[in-house]
């Protein structure tokens, strides 16, 4: 492998390859500019998040904050909140920590140096590679799940990629291919090959720039690299909420759950809620008894929902329960339902909060 695409072949397929993305290349926001600060939102959103569906809100986020500065001295609050139905909130998390972290040490200016950039909160090798490439040229080569499947192919490597000594081959042999003097366009035209002609499934052969120089193509064996990855079994949970409500139709929220997995909800507000394990109601009484010291609930049982967080298949029972008055426990707040919208929450707590409004609007 390591001969494959060497001496004079390499510039030409480099070349070959730079020259279709620059004149092909889709319009992505994120394409408009060289500033780091943009290219660096956009390769946090779009971890394991699709394009379509980063779109719309990284122009939200860009227009609420268009600088790093600005990221920094917004409350966090309200970044989640932005973020809010994207999912993986720990990201926004980081992205915000490393703002500030910007802002106190680089003096504003995402860092040029890999060392450096590696001592922010949330990047790691591959996003630091890829923002210092894009922004600044910096010759580093980027390594992802579609560059990893376009260099097998290339190389006709079989089995898993993910294998740790495969991997290491694809780090070496994507740093090799490297185009150094042209390292931003290289390394987008290689991710945009991935996304758009050598997809996962049918690649695009007959039309790919690099078709020449492809070993998978040469031996037809384009659709079976990579391998298919063994995937976690799935686990069924059920997880039953409260929408406790006032008089006034406003209602709880809290923020350390304490009573079921966290990914759930994604540490931000949510609905009381329990993974079940046998009963729901009667486990919920327990729990309600014993944490907010409420005693005698009449919950009313709504439709139940769906929900898919990697391999978990949960199914969300959301209970309603009308309360003189709402109980007063740490990390909670308290906020008209009507208002759900204006704070951070997960599309689970969304999912919950629809069942209550389809109810009383049946009603
Ligand atoms: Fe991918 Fe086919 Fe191009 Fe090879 S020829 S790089 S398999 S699209």
């Amino acid at each position: 492998m390591k001969t494959y695409l060497a001496g004079r072949a390499l510039p030409q397929f480099q070349k070959r390859l730079l020259t279709w993305f620059r004149a092909h290349q889709r319009d992505l926001p994120w394409r408009s500019s060289r500033d780091p600060y943009r290219i660096w939102v956009a390769e946090i959103m779009l971890q394991q998040t699709r394009i379509a569906a980063v779109m719309p809100y990284y122009d939200r986020f860009l227009e609420r904050f268009p600088t790093v500065d600005s990221l920094a001295a917004a409350p966090q609050q309200e970044v989640l909140k932005l973020w809010s139905g994207l999912g993986y909130y720990s990201r926004a998390r980081n992205l915000h920590s490393a703002a500030k972290q910007i802002v106190a040490e680089h003096a504003g200016k995402f860092p040029r140096t890999l060392e450096a950039a590696l001592e922010l909160p949330g990047i790691g090798v591959y996003t630091a590679a890829a923002v210092l490439s894009i922004a600044y040229d910096v010759p580093l080569a980027v390594l992802d799940g579609n560059v990893a499947r376009v260099l097998a192919r290339l190389h006709a490597m079989r089995g898993d990629l993910r294998v740790p000594r495969t991997w290491r081959a694809l780090t070496e042999t994507a740093e090799r291919l490297l185009a150094r003097r042209a390292a931003s366009d290289w390394n987008q035209a290689l991710m945009e090959l991935g996304e758009v002609i050598c997809t996962p499934k049918s690649p695009r052969c007959l039309v790919c720039p690099v078709v020449q120089s492809c070993r998978a193509f040469a031996e037809g064996i384009s659709g079976e690299i990579p391998a298919p990855r063994k995937k976690r079994a799935p686990v069924a949970m059920t997880i039953a909420a409260v929408i406790l409500l006032d008089s006034k139709d406003r209602t709880l929220l809290v923020r350390d759950p304490g009573a079921h997995d966290e990914v759930l909800f994604s540490r931000m507000w949510q609905f009381p809620a329990i993974q079940v394990s046998r009963e729901a109601k009667p486990e919920l009484e327990k729990y309600f008894g014993e944490t907010f010291a409420l005693k005698k609930l009449t919950l009313e049982e709504l439709p139940s929902a769906r929900h898919g967080v990697t391999f978990r298949n949960i199914t969300l029972l959301p209970f309603v329960a009308r309360v003189a008055e709402l109980p007063a426990v740490p990390r909670s707040r308290i906020l008209a339902l009507k208002r759900l919208g204006s704070v951070p929450v997960s599309s689970a707590t969304k999912k919950l909060a629809a069942a209550v409004v389809g109810a009383s609007s049946k009603a």
